[in-house]
């Protein structure tokens, strides 16, 4: 297997290609957000990077700049929709037991809605 095969699979990176639609809400030369198609909450955003990383836990020195990158992103749109005072949940599921099923990192914003604690 090459290493392109991976990210020839991947759901998101057919998405940065623009090869799958979706609702894009901003993007740059290091990440992409747009809606989740299955939304859990009033604001439903999943920010990426536009390289491919597969999980949190695949994260490698010298990714501490996209992530934080990344973080910006989230606190601009979380901005925009209003979000700052009420509040917001950011998720990032890595691996199978915390639920992750699309394999390219995703950083879900929600809003718009109050959240439980602990989560399920
Ligand atoms: P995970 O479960 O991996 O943390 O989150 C994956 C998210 O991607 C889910 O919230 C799911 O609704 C979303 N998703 C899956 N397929 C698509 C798609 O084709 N387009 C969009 N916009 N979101 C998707
Ligand atoms: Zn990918």
């Amino acid at each position: 297997m090459t290493e392109a095969q991976p990210e020839a699979a991947c759901l998101f990176c057919k998405i940065i290609q623009k090869k799958i639609p979706s609702l894009i809400v901003y993007e740059d030369d290091r990440a992409l957000a747009f809606a989740d198609i299955s939304p859990q909450a009033p604001t439903h955003l999943l920010i990426i990077p536009k390289r491919h990383i597969s999980r949190l836990a695949d994260l490698q020195s010298g990714d501490e700049e996209l992530m934080a990158h990344l973080f910006v992103v989230v606190q601009k749109l979380a901005k925009e929709n209003g979000l700052l005072e009420s509040g917001f949940r950011t998720v990032i599921n890595s691996g199978e037991d915390a639920g992750q099923t699309v394999f390219h990192l995703h950083v879900h914003l929600m809003g718009g809605r109050v959240f439980e604690w602990p989560p399920g």
